[in-house]
């Protein structure tokens, strides 16, 4: 699928929109550990067709456990600043 040219509402937004070379920022709900995915890996794991504010929700965090977390992914999505 091509990369999407438009831009897109973050809560209309679906992980196709997200721009390969992009990352998108995950936090931890609990403890606040933040890690960063390539959009480009979230493209190959996940369906396209995904919502990406359904994303967080998926997440399990590395440093303790809580599953829930807050996914910022404005910038993977072309907004800037
Ligand atoms: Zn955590």
């Amino acid at each position: 699928m091509p990369e999407s040219p438009r831009m897109v509402p973050v809560y209309l937004a679906r992980i196709a929109d997200l721009r390969v070379g992009a990352r998108v920022s995950v936090r931890c709900a609990s403890c606040g550990h933040t890690a960063e995915l390539a959009a480009m890996v979230l493209r190959e794991r996940l369906s396209l067709d995904l919502l990406v504010k359904r994303l967080g929700p998926q997440f399990r965090c590395r440093n303790c456990g809580h599953k829930g977390a807050r996914v910022n992914a404005k910038e993977a999505l072309g907004y800037y600043g």
